[in-house]
């Protein structure tokens, strides 16, 4: 069975594992030290030659996006980190930086060298002020520490919450003080993105991988993982489990050994869907245990590795009332950009609503489908096609659960026996 393997999350346990002194005992801002002597194209190269690929959904390789920087330009160069968590289900930034910030300082460091950039900017979610405090008290004490200020500045953004934010270009707007809404590409922002100047923009996890590669070689990551889906990743899991959690473990592995690892699904309940990227990736079933969580295997299965939020949900779960909950998020986070979405989304909620509470047709049914038709692959950014994901998954594997609804006239589930609280459901 492939084992979990702690690199990010390997002193999380430590009550002082957040602060820089922490950070520099488990051998923190050597790998910094060692990039900085480095000539930047060298890093570019172990990055690529790691496999690194982007821990934020898209999983585009990593040391390619920071190749695509032009060099002798003589423009100013940024990195920007997407610290805007929000996908449902999705909770590996905040620990990982609530836990330890300094690992993301110290990837930007390096990043910023790599790309030739004096600034990087965090742009994070303003609801979790806890990890704002956290992350700023970090970049205060690596520039206490001389660590930040000699050439290389730091910088975090508070996001005001909007989920559209987590997409990139949208969220460069958002930086520049204009209402976050993607941008047309091209160009893409290695050539134009922040303040018009070519820019990298990395997931949390992406940068926060990078020291420990510098520090242990692009041969040692690319002994874990995959053939094509190189190294360890954090996996979320929460839901119906008895211990949900992050768990730090090679790309590959399957979901029946994350859960063989953390205690299984919630004690005298059977596994009944999943999701294996967050709520906008296509959901599973119990058929899919073995799929290998990497970018291909999951692919290959019919949804997508995504953020690796795995949300897990027992036989007590209404699918049609989680489908319905996860609608209701998209049509709120629409930016309204675009009419498949805007108008989309909306009329995707009323038909979710009369379904769910047993007032729909088979009519509405084919028309929910009809309207995801619609929406996917003909709106402006990932989230109009995220949105109809989960309704179009649940109703390939659960359809007979929606008929249910309509001939019973209502919801055949008891609302009470998923819930979590103590005693529920037992
Ligand atoms: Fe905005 Fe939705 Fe269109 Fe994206 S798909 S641009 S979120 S309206």
């Amino acid at each position: 069975m492939t084992k979990l393997t702690p690199i990010l999350s390997a002193h999380w346990d430590e009550k002082d594992s957040f602060t820089i002194e922490a950070y520099k005992r488990h051998g923190g801002y050597t790998a910094s030290t060692k990039a900085l002597a480095m000539d930047p194209d060298a890093i570019i190269q172990i990055i690529k030659d790691s496999g690194l690929r982007g821990r934020g959904g898209a999983g585009f390789p990593t040391g390619m996006k920071w190749g695509f920087i032009p060099q002798g330009d003589n423009k100013d160069h940024y990195l920007v980190v997407n610290a805007d968590e929000s996908e449902p289900g999705t909770c590996k930034d905040t620990p990982l930086l609530m836990a330890n910030p300094h690992v993301l300082i110290e990837g930007c460091i390096i990043a910023c060298h790599a790309i030739r950039a004096k600034h990087a900017f965090i742009y994070i979610r303003g609801e979790v002020t806890h990890v704002v405090r956290r992350v700023n008290q970090a970049i205060e004490d690596a520039y206490k520490a001389g660590l930040l200020g000699n050439g290389i500045d730091v910088v975090l953004h508070i996001g005001a919450g909007a989920y559209i934010c987590g997409e990139e270009t949208a969220l460069l707007d958002s930086l520049e003080g204009f209402r976050g809404q993607p941008r047309l590409r091209p160009p893409f922002p290695a050539i134009a993105g922040l303040y018009a100047r070519p820019t990298v923009v990395n997931n949390v996890e992406s940068i926060a991988s990078v020291p420990a590669i510098i520090a242990n070689g692009a041969e040692w990551y690319q002994g874990m993982g995959t053939e094509k889906s190189k190294g360890a990743t954090l996996y979320s899991l929460s839901g119906h489990v008895n211990n949900p959690g992050q768990f730090e473990a090679p790309l590959g592995i399957t979901l029946r050994e994350i859960l063989e690892l953390s205690g299984g699904v919630r004690t005298g309940h059977t596994l009944k869907f999943w999701t294996p990227g967050g709520s906008s990736t296509p959901i599973f079933t119990s058929e899919h245990l073995d799929v290998p969580l990497d970018y291909e295997g999951v692919s290959a299965a019919g949804s997508m590795l995504g953020t690796k939020a795995l949300q897990i949900f027992d036989e007590t779960t209404c699918v049609v009332r989680a489908v319905l909950r996860w609608t209701e998020f998209y049509k709120h986070e629409s930016c309204g950009k675009c009419t498949p979405c805007r108008e989309g989304t909306w009329w995707l909620v009323q038909l979710l609503r009369d379904l769910e509470a047993g007032k729909g047709t088979e009519a509405d049914l084919a028309k929910l489908l009809d309207l995801c038709d619609n929406i996917m692959g003909r709106s402006f950014c990932a989230l109009g096609d995220g949105a109809t994901s989960p309704i179009t998954s649940s109703i390939k594997y659960f359809r007979d659960e929606y008929i249910a609804h309509i001939t019973n006239g209502g919801c055949p589930f008891d609302p009470v026996a998923s819930t979590l609280f103590a005693g529920a459901g037992a």
